[in-house]
Parts: structure tokens; C-alpha cells; sequence
């Protein structure tokens, strides 16, 4: 794949790049783990300094950055605006609360027939992070933000057709402070990333993307014994059970469908519906659907622009078509629009079979699968019964009811009532062919920490100098 800027809403290449030779990336890596040993000289507060200059920096170049993005990825330039927004807000965070996440932990010193015992948090050196275009900045955030807090240094091998956003957060961390190396932007395709985690200076490796690219990476991963976090796809079910708000259900779907054009992984993309309110929420949820604006994602007025590539569409399509050759029934879109740029339109199918391939496969786009289920048990079963297990939704009022998905969907997160969304606050990431690992909260800065357990026997403390000299 050819590294490039190529303007979804109109398919014109913009600049393109030669990817960086080998000796290159060997320097760059070189001088990430210089930066570690840099960065092991530097306080948790000083660090905190840097981010929060890079959370200053993101708002006070909102606009500039947000454009950048929707003329590489297609995203409205409203939703732009906000991922910045949010990218800021994670670096604010960890610029806050990384010394409490990363202060000593005590642990019980008689349990363990110590004087003193406690669990240190440090960081383990250059980590590779392979990301995706759908959230070219808030992605990389949210891997970076707790990665440099906590002393580590990044490594980033960003998607192909979103150079020069990868190119800014280099940039960004270097004008933020962070010394030269903490933080480097490889241009490089896929086929480099064996060569690169397999340089023994690069300690580990998080990936955002694609269940065939995490099996690769968790593969190499695997051979050179390397720590690695996996944020793969998802087919997030959105259950709607009869006590549900059926406008804010079908209102909230159609945003948990369409955000991003429809490119998120945590996206609702299975819509099951209870018998009793199927052909009421149905009807909402395709009016709503309809409803949308598709066009030019610059323009204020626009809801969903275009898939950010060719490629994307076609597969979107061709899984569309599919369902429909095998009897499916199209309620709104399903139609590919004429005319340049890569738009579809919001689409809503129902009557699937196991047989189609949405049924079980990610659909990548503004496509929305719709379910009809007679009880809270088949339910459960439609929703757990594909090989992701990401986000997962469900609307009832049933107190009961609640409780009782909270329990049984299997996914790496539950939002009753609510659309699924990643917070700086909540760790993030999934089960089975999902993922693995997780990011955001302390519990995403550790997973790139060493783990280390203290342990002080009796005479430490008495056995220094003084206690010699007698
Ligand atoms: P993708 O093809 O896997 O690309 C993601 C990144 O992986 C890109 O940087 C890509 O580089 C690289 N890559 C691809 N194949 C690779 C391989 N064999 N070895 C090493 N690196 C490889 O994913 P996509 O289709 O662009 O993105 C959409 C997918 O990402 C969806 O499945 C979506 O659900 C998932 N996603 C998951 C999350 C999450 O948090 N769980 C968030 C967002 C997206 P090139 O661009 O150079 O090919």
C-alpha cells in the first residue's frame, strides 16, 4: 500500500511519500532507546509538564488538525474537531493522575515475612504501536498518552493513507518537550513491522486493527517473546428489549450505527430486536437512517461522508449485495451512489440467515443489520454468537433485566441504555477474536509497565555502614 494522502471525497491524491529505508528506521529506533534512558532521568511531574503542553497545543490548533484529518479519512470535520478535543482530554488526564497510578503499591510486609514489601510501576522501554486511520489521532492518544507518562518511548507505524496526521503527532510531542526520539513517526508499510519488532531494542508492540493484521503482529509477537496489546475488530449487538425507550433507542442507534461514516470498531452494528417492539423500532430506527445527510464532510450540514478508501466501499458493498442475493431485505439505502468520492448511504437489512456473511463478519460502513428475537435468552444468544466480543449495548428499564446482561454479554464492555464510547476514565478493549489487553485508565498505562515486586528482609535497614563499623 502506497503511503499517501488521497482525499476520500473526491479520490485525488493529495502528497505522497517514499517509505523510510531500512537504515532509516534502524537511526530511528536507535534513538527512541536513547530517549528511554533519557526519560528514566526524568520525574512523572516532569513528563505530566509535557503532556498537558500537548494537550495545549491540540486546542489551540483544533481547527488546522481537524481538517487535516477529514481531508485524509473522510470524517465530517465537526467529528474532527472533537476527536481533537479528545485527544487533548486524555493527555490532561494522565497529565493528572499518572503520578497516583504509578506511585508504589504496598503489600502486606508480614504476609510475606518482609520489612517492607510493595510493587513498583516502571516503564520498559521503546514500544511499536501499529495504528489505524478511522481515529488517526485520538487511537495514537490514547496508546501515547499513558505510554510517555509512565517513561516509556513510542514507535509509530501509522495506517498508510494518514501520513501527515502521523507526521503532526510526531511534531506535536516534540514542540510539547518531550526529547528528541520519545516519540518517532515511522513511514512504513505493514511489511516492515517484522523487521522492526524484531529488533531487540523495541520491547513490545500495541495494535489497532484489523483481526488479520493482530494475528501477524501477535504471531511475531509471540516468537520474539514480546508484550503486545490487541484492539482488533468488533460486531457490537444492540439489543432493544420491550421496556426500552423506543425514540432515545432508535435515536441513539442510528448515532451508534453512522458516527465516523459508520468506521468504528466499538460501533453498533447488530441491531436485535425484540419481537413485541420490532416493527415500531424498526420503523424509527430506518426513518431515522434516511434521514441522514450524506455529502461533503467539510460542509456543516453533513452527517455521514464518504469510506476512506475505494477498497472499503467495495467490501462494504459486496457484503450488502450478498445478504440481498440470499433474500435479506433492504429497508433504507443498499444502493451504490454515482459520481466521485467513496460515499454510501445509511443502509438498514433485515431478514438475515446465518448463511450471509453479515450475519457474522464486521460490516466496515453505514450498514445496519437488524435482528428479530422472541425472548431474553434468544437475545443473548444472537449477540454473543459471533467470533468478536468488543462493546456491546442493551436498552431495557428492567432493573432485572439490566443486571442480567451485565452478566452474560460477552464483550469487553456493557452500556445499558447508552451508546458505547471509549473514556480516558474506563478501560477499553475486547474478548475472544477482539482482542486482548486493554487501554485507557491505570489499567491501560500498566500494561507496558514492569510489574516489579520489592521485597526488603529483615537487617536492611541496620545493615549499612553504621552497623559495620561497630
Ligand atoms: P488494518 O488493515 O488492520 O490496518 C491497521 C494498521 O495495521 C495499519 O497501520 C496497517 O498498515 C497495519 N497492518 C495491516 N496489516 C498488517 C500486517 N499484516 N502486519 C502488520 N501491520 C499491518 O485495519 P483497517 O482495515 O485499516 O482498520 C479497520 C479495522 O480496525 C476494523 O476491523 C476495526 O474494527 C479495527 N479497529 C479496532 C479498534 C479497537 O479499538 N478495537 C479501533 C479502531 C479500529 P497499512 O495501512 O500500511 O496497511
Amino acid at each position: 500500500m502506497s503511503i499517501a494522502t488521497t482525499n476520500p471525497a473526491t479520490g485525488q491524491v493529495l502528497k505522497s511519500y517514499d517509505p523510510m529505508s531500512d537504515e532509516q528506521v534502524d537511526a530511528a529506533i536507535g534513538r527512541a532507546h536513547l530517549a528511554f534512558r533519557q526519560l528514566h532521568d526524568t520525574t512523572v511531574a516532569q513528563r505530566a509538564g509535557w503532556l498537558t503542553a500537548a494537550a495545549d497545543l491540540l486546542d489551540a490548533e483544533r481547527d488546522e488538525t481537524a481538517r487535516l484529518m477529514t481531508t485524509e479519512m473522510g470524517k465530517t470535520y465537526a467529528a474532527a474537531q472533537a476527536e481533537v478535543g479528545k485527544s487533548a482530554t486524555a493527555c490532561r488526564f494522565y497529565a493528572t493522575n499518572a503520578e497516583r497510578m504509578l506511585a508504589d503499591e504496598p503489600a502486606d510486609a508480614d504476609a510475606v515475612k518482609a520489612t517492607r514489601a510493595f510493587v513498583r510501576y516502571q516503564p520498559i522501554g521503546p514500544v511499536l504501536a501499529v495504528m489505524p486511520w478511522n481515529f488517526p489521532l485520538w487511537q495514537v492518544m490514547r496508546f501515547a498518552a499513558p505510554a510517555l507518562a509512565a517513561g516509556n518511548t513510542g514507535l509509530l507505524k501509522h495506517a498508510s493513507n494518514v501520513p501527515q496526521t502521523a507526521l503532526y503527532l510526531e511534531d506535536l510531542f516534540r514542540r510539547a518537550g518531550f526529547p528528541e526520539g520519545a516519540f518517532t513517526t515511522l513511514l512504513v508499510g505493514s511489511e516492515a513491522v517484522d523487521r522492526i519488532l524484531s529488533d531487540p531494542r523495541v520491547r513490545a508492540a500495541t495494535l489497532t486493527g484489523s483481526e488479520p493484521a493482530g494475528r501477524s503482529i501477535g504471531q511475531i509477537a509471540g516468537r520474539e517473546l514480546k508484550k503486545t496489546v490487541l484492539e482488533l475488530g468488533g460486531s457490537d449487538p444492540f439489543v432493544v428489549m420491550p421496556s426500552a425507550d423506543l425514540d432515545r433507542a432508535a435515536e441513539v442507534a442510528t448515532t451508534a450505527r453512522c458516527q465516523n461514516n459508520g468506521q468504528s470498531c466499538i460501533a453498533a452494528k447488530r441491531f436485535i430486536v425484540h419481537t413485541d417492539v420490532f416493527d415500531e423500532f424498526a420503523g424509527k430506527f430506518a426513518a431515522n437512517m434516511a434521514a441522514l445527510r450524506v455529502g461533503d464532510p467539510m460542509d456543516p450540514g453533513t452527517d455521514v461522508g464518504p469510506l476512506a478508501s475505494e477498497r472499503g466501499r467495495a467490501e462494504v458493498h459486496a457484503q450488502v449485495r450478498d445478504a440481498v442475493d440470499q433474500g435479506a431485505t433492504v429497508l433504507c439505502g443498499g444502493e451504490l451512489p454515482e459520481g466521485d468520492g467513496w460515499f454510501y448511504p445509511p443502509t438498514v437489512v433485515t431478514d438475515l440467515t446465518p448463511r450471509m456473511r453479515m450475519w457474522a463478519e464486521e460490516v466496515f460502513g453505514p450498514v445496519a443489520g437488524l435482528y428479530r428475537v422472541s425472548s431474553y435468552a434468544e437475545a443473548i444468544e444472537v449477540a454473543n454468537g459471533t467470533t468478536f466480543g468488543l462493546g456491546s449495548n442493551a436498552w431495557t428499564r428492567d432493573r432485572q433485566e439490566q443486571e442480567r446482561f451485565a452478566a452474560d454479554l460477552d464483550a469487553g464492555s456493557v452500556f445499558i441504555n447508552g451508546m458505547t464510547t471509549s473514556h480516558p476514565e474506563l478501560p477499553f478493549g475486547g474478548v475472544k477474536n477482539s482482542g486482548y489487553g486493554r487501554e485507557l485508565s491505570a489499567l491501560g498505562m500498566r500494561e507496558f509497565c514492569n510489574i516489579k515486586t520489592v521485597w526488603v528482609g529483615e537487617g536492611a535497614a541496620s545493615a549499612g555502614a553504621g552497623a559495620h563499623a561497630e
